[in-house]
């Protein structure tokens, strides 16, 4: 069956085109075009038509508290598994149609939950267990007793290069699509600071290395220069936050081809409601700085064309006007903070994802027709982005009305 969903204009993840309808069969679009024909038109006047959006930060943990401490100390795996088991219809009302989960083993079952057709959800791109030194930003806390966060699972702990050979087959044995890894501290840890280098050039070739290997790629939570330039350096594909580089370091993505996920969701949300949601004092004592220099880095970046990304870094449940069904705040804040045009913030959530090997985010004949109808035009008014009426995955409309 040829299947046409008709508005007013399409944005293609890259610009707004003067087309006006998609011709989607057996799940994959066919044509672009002006008023196409076909054996069933889904007819949507005025609306911006947009692919299914990408966030390529997030972290499906299934937690209702900003302590993620107290959370993964408290509350069983399996109770957050299925708490973020209904996360997923959420995430797809919000018009994202695929994630990337930057840490968190529970993805992994949600993934194949959704692939199987147990559950409707966004398709998952998982990294699984993240990969973090001893006194890293993996473990949260560095007072609790050393076993408790190898046991708690929340990271993969690994010193040297050998241990970190063996932890990134392990997590690839467990699932992951990728790796994630911490180059430097960060803000919901204990002791670090986020300018603290993590891991030592060697463990992140290392990494690097068995990636590839198994034919895929590396994302470096980092927030400090030098830990940036080490992941840089040693092969990383994405820099998640990247809050405090210098100008030279953004200059060197660009060169190298790395992208760029500013996170801003995550510290407006900790800035503004940190405390009343029970995240830890060492957490707010340091969101301010990095804030700070996420302010002066995103317009640099963008100025410079670098590859950025949409990704709230969302992983708990908050209630308020930031989180997990509103990921759209991401690209609000990437136009008003960031400095980025309404379509250059829209292309972090779809075209620019293809850079990172994502099949999806553009509207094109052959890939899957993950479509998002909008009552308003982001493309000129970036809140508008919030007025989403339906949703279409591989084809299917999964949100209506
Ligand atoms: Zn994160």
């Amino acid at each position: 069956m040829k299947l046409v969903i008709k508005g007013e204009k399409v944005f293609d993840g890259k610009n707004v085109t003067p087309d006006n309808s998609i011709l989607i069969e057996d799940g994959f679009i066919k044509e672009v075009g002006k008023n196409l024909k076909g054996d069933e038109v889904k007819e949507f006047p005025g609306s911006f038509l947009m692919p299914g959006m990408v966030d390529a930060h997030i972290h499906l943990s299934g937690a209702t508290s900003g302590s993620l401490l107290m959370e993964s100390l408290a509350k069983d795996p399996r109770t957050r598994l299925l708490r973020a088991s209904a996360w997923m219809e959420k995430l797809l009302r919000a018009g994202f149609t695929t994630v990337r989960d930057c840490g968190e083993e529970n993805a992994l079952f949600l993934r194949d939950a959704i692939k199987m057709g147990t559950l409707r959800g966004p398709n998952i791109f998982a990294a699984g267990k993240p990969l973090s030194q001893t006194f890293g930003h993996g473990e949260l806390s560095h007072t609790t007793p050393l076993e408790w966060n190898a046991q708690r699972g929340m990271s993969e702990l690994c010193d040297g290069a050998e241990e970190c050979i063996k932890a990134a087959r392990k997590v690839f044995r467990q699932g992951s699509d990728f790796i994630k890894i911490f180059s430097t501290g960060g803000v919901l840890s204990e002791k670090d600071h986020p300018n603290q280098e993590q891991f030592t050039m060697d463990e992140i070739r290392a990494i690097v290395k068995e990636a590839e290997k198994a034919g895929t790629y590396v994302a470096a939570h980092a927030h400090g220069d030098a830990g940036i330039r080490n992941a840089i350096e040693g092969g990383i594909r994405t820099i998640e936050h990247c809050t405090l580089a210098s100008e030279d370091t953004l200059k060197l993505m660009l060169k190298k081809d790395v992208s760029l996920t500013p996170t801003l969701s995550i510290q407006v949300l900790l800035k503004k409601y940190g405390r009343e949601l029970g995240v830890n004092e060492w957490g707010l004592n340091k969101i301010n700085e990095v804030m700070e220099g996420a302010a002066v880095m995103v317009p640099k970046a963008n100025k410079l064309g670098l590859n950025i990304l949409c990704g709230t870094d969302l992983g708990f449940e908050t209630g308020r006007d930031i989180d997990i069904g509103k990921n759209w705040t991401e690209l609000i804040f990437l136009a008003e903070m960031g400095g980025l045009t309404p379509v250059e913030s829209l292309r972090t959530a779809t075209g620019n994802a293809g850079k990172i090997g994502m099949k999806a985010g553009t509207i094109l004949p052959g890939l899957p027709a993950d479509i998002v109808v909008i009552n308003g035009d982001p493309g000129e008014d970036i809140r508008e982005i919030e007025k989403i009426t339906e949703v279409f995955r591989n084809g299917r409309e999964v949100i209506s009305g």
